[in-house]
């Protein structure tokens, strides 16, 4: 370990550096996760191939290098590949980055994780309407497993590590149980107004498995967050169509499960687990100090 703080006293760019290469490689495996979870196939096995069938050397699978020296084409067909390969590649990179400057390193891995599962759910939402249950309710035990093993997840530092854990746990529960509940319920209440189905029942679980890793506050902020994010995406979406006169094209150029073109149009789908998770991490990366600070003002209320 001492030997660990020397290299970052010595080479202070060395760990940032080295967590940023990190975060664009786990890029490149979550957009192999984000085709394949979907289709129930195999994230391991095979290897990266092109959708010619071709199998993809691993020279030119280097995350956002190899997209941008073969120009988003195959070597092998000169078929284009998505720039939102490399854009999630380097979205996650900046992500992990984040984590590793403000938390403590173990929180920061702690942190990874949730910015790995709220990417992975963003883009499956978006392409197929749908976030795998390995996402919400595998996403739930893992932030309760690791709220128990970092505490400070939750802000708790009790000198007695397992009165921390218990803490930190409680935390998780209640972020869970919250978190679930209140989609629930405005899903029941939109449902007997609307007389339609009005979210999906993986957004229940999502915002649960949210609640485990930022508590019950961050599951509030970020249901009424994504709510808010929601709108500027439909206002986004109208201008857009209004000036292009088409809507933006974010799925990736396939057919969703459904064999429907994944794409978003106005009054059809507002994608709100990718918001949910946006605001969940424009919580835990900053907005969760004004926000505790605002929910103890009203404590009078509990
Ligand atoms: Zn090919």
């Amino acid at each position: 370990m001492s030997s660990l703080t020397e290299i970052a006293h010595l080479l202070p760019w060395f760990f940032p550096v080295a967590v940023t290469l990190f975060g664009a490689c786990i890029g490149s495996f979550l957009n192999v996760c984000i085709y394949r979870i979907p289709k129930n196939e195999s994230i391991v096995r095979p290897g990266s191939h092109c959708g010619c069938g071709q199998s993809i050397a691993w020279y030119d699978n280097i995350p956002v290098f190899s997209w941008f020296l073969l120009r988003g084409r195959a070597r092998c067909c000169r078929r284009p590949f998505s720039f939102r390969y490399p854009a999630i590649e380097l979205l996650t990179a900046a992500l992990f980055l984040a984590c590793w400057v403000q938390f403590s390193p173990a929180k920061a891995l702690v942190g990874m994780v949730l910015c790995a599962i709220v990417i992975c759910a963003w883009f499956i939402d978006l392409d197929h309407l749908i976030i795998p249950d390995v996402f919400t309710i595998g996403g739930a035990a893992t932030g309760l497993i690791l709220s128990l093993a970092v505490p400070a997840l939750h802000g708790h530092s009790h000198p007695l590590l397992t009165v921390a854990s218990l803490q930190a746990g409680r935390s998780a529960m209640l972020g869970l149980l919250i978190g679930s509940a209140l989609v629930l319920w405005i899903a029941l209440f939109a449902e007997a107004i609307l007389r339609k189905e009005a979210m999906g029942f993986g957004d229940v679980k999502y915002l649960g498995a949210l609640g485990t890793f930022i508590g019950w506050q961050g599951a509030v902020f970020s249901l009424f967050g994504g709510a808010l994010l929601g709108c500027v995406w439909l206002a986004g979406t109208y201008l857009w169509k209004k000036i292009l006169g088409r809507a933006p094209a974010l799925g990736l150029p396939t057919t969703s499960a459904a064999g429907q073109p994944a794409e978003i149009t106005l009054g059809v789908h507002v994608p709100f687990g990718p918001m949910l998770g946006v605001a969940a991490l424009i919580y835990f990366f900053g907005a969760q100090h004004w926000v505790n600070a605002y929910f103890e003002n009203l404590a009078f209320l509990f």
